[in-house]
This record gives C-alpha cells, sequence and structure tokens, in this order.
C-alpha cells in the first residue's frame, strides 16, 4: 500500500504544518508511503523564481529533519520530464469541461487571481486549469494507491482517478486507480495574531505564524504578542475564547495533555504563554538544528535529494514509457 503526499513551498514550514501534518508522516506514516515537496504546484499564480527555489529546498530539509526516511522523499521538479510527459498523455485523456468544472479552479480564477492584471479568467495562468492534472501525474506515476487529503483536494484525487480509469479502458492497463482517503491529522492550528484564521505559510502578514526554522527568541516574542480574549484566567473555550484555546492546543501537542485540563493549570494569561513559548521552542528545536545542519551540509543535502528523485524516476519510468507508446508515440 503506497500513500502520496505533496506539501507546496508556497512559503517557510510553519508550526501548523508540523503539528497537524508532518510530525505525523514521520511517526505514524507506513514503510511505503511518499512524501514530496510540490514545487511544480507553486507556479501557478504569481510567484519568485529565486524564492520558490530556495523554499523547495528548504522544504525538503525541514521533512527529512522531521524524521522522515530521506528514502521516501523527493522533490517534484526533480523528475519533471516525466511529469511532463505524463501530464500531456493524461490531459490527451481529459476533457476541457473536466479541468474547467474543479471547484478549486472555479473559485481561484473568478477571484481574479490573474497575476493581479487586468482579464479576469482570461488573464489567469493556463497551469491553474491543468494544475489537477499534473497533480495527477504526481499520484499515476508513482503508482500511488492512497491519496490522503482534505475535502478541497478531493475533486482532483477523483479526477486521477477517472483518468486513471479511462486510460486503462481506452489504451491499456497502466495505472493503479487510485482512492482519496482521510490523511492522519493532529492539531488545527490557529494564527496566534488572528486565531479565527488557520496558520498558514502563505499569510500575507506572518506576524502570528510561528515558523519551523523560527530562532526560540522569535517564537517567545510572537507567542507572548497573541492575541487573547477577555478575562485573565485561562479557561478552555473554542468558541468564545479562541485566542486561549489555540495556545492551550498548541500546548496540548507539544506536551501531550488535555487543552481543557491544561487550562487549570495555569493562573494567567502570561504563564501560559510563557509554557506555551517553552514547549514550542523545545518541540522546534531539533527540526531546526537538524535542518540547518542538512542545509550547511550541501553535499549530503544534494546526495539525499539526487537519490530521492533517482528512487521516484525509476518507480515510474515504466509507467511513462508504456503510457505514451499505448497512446501512439514512439
Ligand atoms: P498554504 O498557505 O500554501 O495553503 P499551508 O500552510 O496551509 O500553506 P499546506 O501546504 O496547504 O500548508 O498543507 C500542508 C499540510 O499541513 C497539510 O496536511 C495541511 O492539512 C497541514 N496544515 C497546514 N496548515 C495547518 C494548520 N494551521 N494546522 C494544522 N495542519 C495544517
Ligand atoms: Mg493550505
Amino acid at each position: 500500500m503506497v500513500q502520496l503526499s505533496g506539501i507546496t513551498p508556497s512559503g517557510h514550514a510553519q508550526l501548523g504544518n508540523h503539528l497537524g501534518a508532518v510530525r505525523r508522516w514521520a511517526a505514524d506514516g507506513g514503510p511505503e508511503d511518499l512524501y514530496f515537496v510540490s514545487d511544480l504546484h507553486a507556479m501557478t499564480t504569481q510567484h519568485n523564481p529565486a524564492r520558490l527555489r530556495s523554499l523547495a529546498t528548504e522544504q525538503l530539509a525541514v521533512l527529512v529533519a522531521s524524521g522522515i526516511s530521506p528514502e521516501r522523499v523527493f522533490v517534484q521538479s526533480d523528475i519533471a520530464r516525466d511529469l511532463g510527459a505524463l501530464t500531456w498523455v493524461l490531459e490527451c485523456t481529459c476533457a476541457y469541461g473536466e479541468a474547467a468544472r474543479m471547484i478549486q479552479f472555479k473559485e481561484k480564477s473568478a477571484r481574479g487571481e490573474a497575476d493581479g492584471k487586468p482579464g479576469g479568467q482570461a488573464g489567469v495562468r493556463l497551469s491553474l486549469l491543468t494544475y489537477p492534472v499534473l497533480m495527477a501525474a504526481d499520484i499515476l506515476l508513482q503508482g500511488a494507491d492512497e491519496v490522503p487529503v482534505g475535502e478541497d483536494q478531493r475533486q482532483h484525487v477523483e479526477l486521477a482517478r477517472t483518468l486513471a480509469k479511462r486510460f486503462n479502458a481506452t489504451y491499456g492497463e497502466v495505472f493503479t486507480v487510485p482512492t482519496a482517503v482521510l490523511p492522519l491529522t493532529g492539531a488545527r492550528v490557529k494564527d496566534f495574531a488572528d486565531p479565527t484564521r488557520k496558520m498558514s505559510k502563505s499569510a500575507h502578514d506572518s506576524a502570528g505564524v510561528v515558523f519551523v526554522l523560527d530562532e526560540p527568541d522569535q517564537v517567545r516574542r510572537k507567542i507572548r504578542r497573541a492575541r487573547t480574549d477577555g478575562g485573565s484566567v485561562p479557561a478552555y473555550s473554542p468558541e468564545t475564547r479562541p485566542g486561549i484555546a489555540n495556545l492551550l492546543e498548541v500546548l496540548a501537542a507539544c506536551t501531550g495533555g488535555d487543552p481543557a485540563a491544561l487550562a487549570d493549570e495555569y493562573p494567567s494569561y502570561g504563564v501560559l504563554k510563557d509554557a506555551v513559548a517553552d514547549a514550542v521552542i523545545e518541540e522546534l528545536r531539533p527540526i531546526r538544528e537538524g535542518t540547518k545542519a542538512l542545509l550547511g551540509d550541501v553535499a549530503e543535502l544534494e546526495r539525499v535529494r539526487k537519490a530521492g528523485a533517482a528512487r521516484a524516476a525509476d518507480r515510474g519510468a515504466h509507467r511513462v514509457s508504456a503510457a505514451l507508446r499505448l497512446i501512439g508515440a514512439g
């Protein structure tokens, strides 16, 4: 059984990525599972090439430093040629209407995410329309059986499923038909400055975002400034006091306690915030240190990256060749 999960380097890895996903991948992922840094998916809207390259490398190092076996990790663009060829085959297996009705495309294109240019939908990058087909190629190339995704990505996995079945039925059996499954999830972390929003690596305002690589004093500063709600004595009430609830949930996720029970242990917001800062700093310390060490060891990082790319390419090569051959190429 192979599960495939991707993380897009749309910004620096943040505490929510760690507590909500990566930590679970490292601890509970299956021995065959694959993880990749989906840098090609970060190009569907306006992006900065140099920043993207550096974020992708950093994200790879964070995954490895978080304890995911280097054997199970790769960077998407390192196998761009195979993915590009397979995407083309799958685009020739997909109807325009199937891509155009993807809810995410409709929402994002309607929002005029046209790189800030006028022109509405017509100004949106074509890749915003076709990226679910690249995602299908990610999945089908690796022969993944299961794709753990949130609600917003289910429709895309469904498309990958449809395209795999259609290709197999029309041209010949090549692809494993994937299934969307519920992801292993940990805590849902909210933005410390605005606890009504989820913490996110691509947030425009990062005042309330703790990044995995933040130095301890930055972490402490951001947590000390966390927005709290009325009152002064901690109590766990996510609906009415989301700021304090978020702090208690983060503390619980880092220390293994229960948020409601933890509330009773702290006499004031200040004491609670110090405890949260201590716990987050300790939780992130080995990852920050491991990532820095890896980023500083260019030869080792290059070795890990090349080995991951070679394994991912080897897994998929026969599928690309077979699919091209069956559809009439070569
Ligand atoms: P973006 O802003 O680009 O959407 P993100 O920070 O939301 O970035 P994703 O790449 O969308 O991160 O998600 C990577 C993984 O991290 C997913 O499994 C997602 O569920 C998880 N994740 C992201 N943010 C949080 C959060 N605040 N709390 C818990 N899990 C999170
Ligand atoms: Mg997200």
